[in-house]
């Protein structure tokens, strides 16, 4: 049909008002040929026509049965409503999957959306997480605000201490949480201990009470480390950061084994906390494609700021798993490897103000954030990560402002610590902008 055949009068609907061919005129295209499309388009739709009660039928049978093949007999998907399932998802899941070299993924509102789905389906009143003592805030307060009415019991302990873990275990635990590098101060833990460890207890344990490890790895990126290479068993991801990249939709995603799958479905189903197609479709065409080159690039440059850094006399030290001097240099070669096996020490660096006391040190964080904020060109004080732009935020007055300067200390957290996350920028401008602050605060 051409175009001037679809501008002169409907066939279809004739007798009908122009209001209700609004609502039914075309809305579909014979051009549109799905399978040649070299980008998929976005193919949000919140509810989908099914052709008889039987294959309605078919598809609600058919959700969250992925791994029981008894009930899984079409050869294509059925699509039910949005919330159940759709194409830009689905695409986008598989690569995800693959990205991290999991069985399956399935993706969710936003990262804190996946760990509470994964979350979900590991534990329930009565059992036990035990986690990392240093967390993503909103992941610390979903374990300490709202774990306790549910009475899911949560022991923090020092995970790069493996002794301490194991003593912290009971017959109740069953999951081990953690990220590594740890958001803000990037300590690293040796994922393959925790995973030998989880594999130790569970020889010992009935198939039902499984100790799970969960491992959000936000931070390194699927292109900087893997964590289930080394045996864990979970991997979650904010799409938001390194992933999405441009930092335009909120997301996240849960990947693990396939049995996993189908409860990861029903609890993002019942839950809802599932990422529309709008958002999904910009990860799936322009983030994890860019991903690799948009890294290498970043740690590239990241290396190179962070050797600046460290001639900075303002500057205590500087945690970058790149540099010689990182304190677990040795963990890190082991463990962040990009997809060709190089050294992948990733795009975050941490750095710590030199003042006479804790308080001194906050104030001189302060007074250099300030100043970014107000003078730099390409370095931005806002949070997030893994962004083309290269973002700075200060951890103690911020997003761990609630806990006093010496608490702060004792936690592993430096009031005088700044938590850079390196974008695309050439280093030199990002270098010249932090000489420029320090500059005005001499
Ligand atoms: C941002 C972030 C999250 C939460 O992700 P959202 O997409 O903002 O919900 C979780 N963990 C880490 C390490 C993050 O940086």
């Amino acid at each position: 049909m051409s175009i001037a055949d679809q501008n002169s009068e409907p066939e279809e609907g004739a007798g009908h008002s122009t209001e209700a061919h609004l609502i039914y005129g075309r809305m579909d295209d014979p051009r549109w040929d799905y399978s040649h499309h070299l980008l998929p388009p976005i193919t949000a739709s919140a509810t989908y026509r099914l052709d008889s009660a039987q294959r309605g039928a078919q598809g609600f049978l058919e959700f969250a049965h992925t791994t029981d093949e008894v009930h899984v007999t079409s050869k294509a998907p059925i699509y039910i409503y949005d919330r159940l399932g759709e194409p830009n998802k689905d695409m986008l899941e598989e690569n995800l999957a693959y990205a991290e070299g999991g069985e399956v993924a399935v993706t969710f509102a936003s990262g804190m959306a996946a760990i509470s789905g994964v979350l979900g389906i590991l534990t329930g009143s009565g059992s036990e997480v035990l986690a990392h003592k240093v967390l993503y805030g909103c992941t610390y307060s979903l374990m300490t605000n709202w774990y306790p009415r549910w009475k899911i019991a949560v022991q923090f302990v020092d995970f790069s201490n493996i002794d301490e873990v194991a003593a912290a275990i009971t017959k109740h635990t069953r999951v081990l949480y953690m990220e590594s590098p740890v958001n803000p101060n990037m300590r690293l833990i040796d994922l393959r201990a925790i995973a030998e460890l989880a594999a130790k207890i569970n020889a010992k344990r009935d198939a039902n009470d499984r100790l799970y490890t969960v491992v959000d790895n936000t931070f390194a990126s699927p292109f900087c480390q893997r964590p289930l290479a080394f045996g864990i068993d979970f991997v979650i991801h904010s799409l938001t950061k390194a992933i999405g990249g441009f930092g335009t939709d909120i997301g996240g995603v849960v990947i693990g084994p396939r049995w996993s799958h189908d409860q990861l479905m029903l609890f993002r189903k019942d839950f809802g906390g599932v990422l529309s197609a709008k958002a999904a479709w910009p990860v799936l065409v322009v983030g994890l494609p860019s991903l690799a080159v948009r890294m290498r690039q970043m740690q590239t440059t990241a290396l190179e700021v962070a050797e600046f850094l460290q001639t900075c006399p303002e500057i205590e030290r500087v945690l970058y798993p790149g540099l010689p001097s990182f304190p677990q240099a040795e963990l890190a070669r082991q463990q962040m490897r990009d997809f060709d096996g190089n050294f992948a020490p990733g795009s975050m660096i941490y750095f710590v103000m030199k003042g006479s006391d804790a308080r001194d040190a906050l104030r001189r964080a302060e007074g250099f954030i300030n100043t970014i904020a107000k003078e730099a060109y390409c370095v931005t004080l806002a949070v997030s990560l893994g962004n083309i732009r290269t973002l700075i935020e200060h951890p103690a007055s911020m997003t761990h402002s609630a806990i006093p300067p010496e608490e702060q200390v004792a936690k592993g957290l430096d009031p005088g610590g700044i938590r850079l996350a390196i974008g695309l920028e050439k280093p030199s401008d990002i270098i010249n902008d932090i000489t420029q602050a320090f500059h005005h605060l001499r």
